[in-house]
């Protein structure tokens, strides 16, 4: 039987990269997103028997019932992968509420909101696997990126902290933390520039992401773990 996985942010970019590849294992999936239309898409191009589910993960009520609907759809999920996030860059002084709001719901809350709702199923079963899309700004700091640093170094704690909470019923949790990557959230970047601080001089693709992802979910005895993907960006900030 194929694992069950939900994957919030599956519509697009690294989260959709990770739906291709475990498709390919022959997982059954859930792909999450706001726009519906842009999830069902995807879902569609992964082959038959792929849900499509519309939810913003910063709602909790709208998290419940994507999980009561994969629940009747595809049954008890197996894996949970948050990459659902935004980023609403700026120095502090100028960062509106609304936008530092927004950030730490969407990339914060919104992956406490998903992971209690999957453990309270992987419970039942004995077992699971989580992974949370931080990143490598969450662990260095950028200038221009406080909150959204600040929202990715929130989950480095909370994922750290669910792992020692859940191990004993088998649960594991673990972070993968990228650089720049080749997405809609990068496109507007001069990469000719920042690609000069990235050790092997490029942005990497949502698919190298992936396979770290997917790596996490599949290693039976890695819990409470930091994969930095970053091609060597963190060594030379
Ligand atoms: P994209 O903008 O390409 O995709 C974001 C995905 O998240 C989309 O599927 C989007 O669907 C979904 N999403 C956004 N907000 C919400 C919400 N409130 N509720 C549900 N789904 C939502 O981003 P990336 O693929 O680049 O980013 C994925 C994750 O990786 C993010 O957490 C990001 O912070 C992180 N990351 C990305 C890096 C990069 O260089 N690209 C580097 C480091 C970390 P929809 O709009 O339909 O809701």
């Amino acid at each position: 039987m194929g694992k069950v996985c939900a994957i919030f942010g599956g519509s697009r970019g690294i989260g959709k990269a990770v739906a291709e590849l475990l498709a390919q294992k022959g997982c059954h999936l859930a792909i999450i997103g706001r726009n519906l239309e842009v999830a069902q898409t995807t879902a569609q191009s992964l082959g038959a028997g792929h849900l499509a589910i519309k939810c913003d993960v910063s709602s909790e009520q709208e998290v419940q019932s994507a999980f009561e609907e994969m629940q009747r759809n595809l049954g008890p999920i197996n894996y949970l992968v948050n990459a659902a996030g935004i980023n609403r860059d700026g120095l502090l002084l100028r960062v509106k509420t609304e936008d530092m709001v927004a950030q730490i719901h969407t990339n914060l809350l919104g992956t406490m909101f998903t992971c209690k709702a999957a453990v309270k199923s992987m419970i039942q079963q004995q077992g699971g696997a989580i992974v949370n899309i931080g990143s490598v700004v969450g662990l260095k700091g950028n200038s221009g990126q406080s909150v959204y640093s600040a929202t990715k170094a929130g989950l480095v704690g909370f994922s750290r902290s669910l792992a020692k909470e859940v191990a004993k019923k088998q649960i594991r949790v673990n972070v993968v933390a990228p650089g720049f990557i080749h997405t809609e959230m990068t496109a507007h970047l001069e990469e000719d520039q920042l690609k000069q601080a990235i050790l092997l001089g490029r942005f990497g693709e949502p698919r190298e992401v992936a396979q770290a992802v997917v790596f996490l979910l599949e290693s039976p005895y890695v819990t409470g773990s930091i994969l930095v993907v970053d091609g060597g960006l963190h060594l030379m900030t």
